[in-house]
């Protein structure tokens, strides 16, 4: 297999897909390339569906310019999120536009068997709505809770307490798609870190997402911290010790979730403000109108969250911490967490921690998860195209 080629083809897909060249000439100055050469590479590009080409109209005499395109189009992802307590299955394009959803909710105590079925029912109704010509390139699932993501295992969510080593990536046989899986908080960092202007020049970054359950993600360059295992700062599950002996979802008690997670304090949140919407999303929008010393339970969980975070900052020291979740989107909360990072003793002698939020937006989840599974499907594809090109001549 001719690698340089395969090279030269990823390049060239590479700089039409970034804007940087639109035509063969463009391609032909950015690689140092004689035009016979970008014909040939351009031609099998098109013919394997990758790159168009149309005719653009041209004035003047001389022959018309033909723009090249990528067809995102080519192949589709799918991408299975968790929200709340609802899988919600994706159809991306490879401009890492969604281009059709669906959800689906199932019982708290559903078990491996029917999780597993109601995730391949998710993945084989969006494929079978694939507009013709979209070819299903990889299925990748973004998990909350516990992973062992070289054995494509789910191992624990507290979600959903009776799931127990759920085997997914290679349950599927009959999909025409490989199977991967993320952590979602790992996924969603690795978005804002592909995402330059989000984090600029820091290099270790702790994204800390409150809202349904409670978890972190920690950056240190381009690398998050465990992510092939799938297992890192489960501090929602942290011991409080409080000797409240309230129940977890996990099955422990008094963990830190059990005072300050959505599903734990839902009931004080609705018995004070009776027309508060319990999803994180609708919850993000609605929570500023609510004045924190009316809702004491409310209180009491900024205060574990605010030790917990500076806590998290002695044992990581981030350059910047990233709040995502619904609370963190009322202005006084986030006031509270800035100025409890700013005053902390050990953390205020430092180079100042910078603390912003993450908009509530599903994109960096969905750039994080499907990044590399397209850098690697492109691979694989040119790959092919090469080697056929190759038994062809
Ligand atoms: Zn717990």
């Amino acid at each position: 297999m001719d690698m340089h080629h395969v090279t030269d083809l990823l390049n060239i897909v590479d700089l039409i897909r970034s804007g940087k060249a639109r035509t063969r000439r463009d391609i032909g100055t950015a690689l140092s390339m004689r035009s016979t050469s970008v014909s040939e590479l351009v031609g099998t590009l098109t013919a394997g569906g990758l790159l168009t080409e149309t005719i653009v109209s041209s004035s003047g005499r001389g022959r018309p310019a033909a723009a090249l395109t990528f067809n995102a189009q080519r192949f589709g992802a799918i991408l299975i999120s968790v929200v709340d307590l609802t899988l919600v299955a994706r159809t991306i394009d490879m401009d890492f536009h969604i281009r059709d959803e669906i959800v689906a909710t199932p019982p708290e105590d559903v078990g491996n068997e029917q999780m597993a079925a109601t995730i391949h029912d998710l993945v084989t109704t969006l494929m079978a709505r694939f507009p013709a010509g979209v070819e299903p390139g990889v299925v990748v699932l973004s998990l909350a809770g516990l992973l062992d993501v070289a054995q494509g295992v789910w191992c624990v969510s507290s979600r959903w307490p009776n799931l127990c080593n759920l085997e997914l990536e290679h349950a599927f046989p009959d999909l025409q798609a490989p199977v991967h899986m993320i952590r979602n908080l790992d996924a969603e960092l690795l978005g804002l870190r592909l995402d330059r202007q989000a984090t600029t020049d820091e290099s270790n970054i702790l994204l800390l997402h409150w809202g349904y359950g409670i978890g972190a993600a920690y950056a240190n360059g381009d690398t998050v911290v465990n992510r092939m295992t799938g297992r890192f700062c489960e501090i929602g599950h942290w011991s409080l010790g409080n000797s409240r002996g309230r129940a977890c979802t996990c099955g422990n008690t008094d963990c830190l979730e059990t005072v300050a997670a959505l599903w734990a304090i839902s009931p004080a949140l609705q018995t004070t403000c009776p027309d508060l919407p319990l999803t994180e999303k609708a919850l993000a929008a609605e929570l500023r109108r609510v004045d924190l010393p009316e809702v004491p339970a409310l209180e009491e969980a900024v205060t574990q969250m605010l030790l917990l975070t500076t806590n998290l900052c002695r044992l990581l020291f981030p350059e910047r911490i990233i709040l995502t979740g619904p609370f963190v989107q009322h202005p006084e909360i986030f006031r509270r967490f800035v100025e409890a990072i700013a005053s902390a003793p050990l953390l205020k002698s430092l180079d100042r921690i910078r603390v912003s939020v993450s908009e509530f937006v599903p994109r960096d989840e969905i750039n994080g998860a499907l990044h590399q599974p397209f850098e690697d499907l492109l691979l694989r594809h040119v790959t092919h195209l090469q080697h056929s090109t190759a038994v062809d001549a």
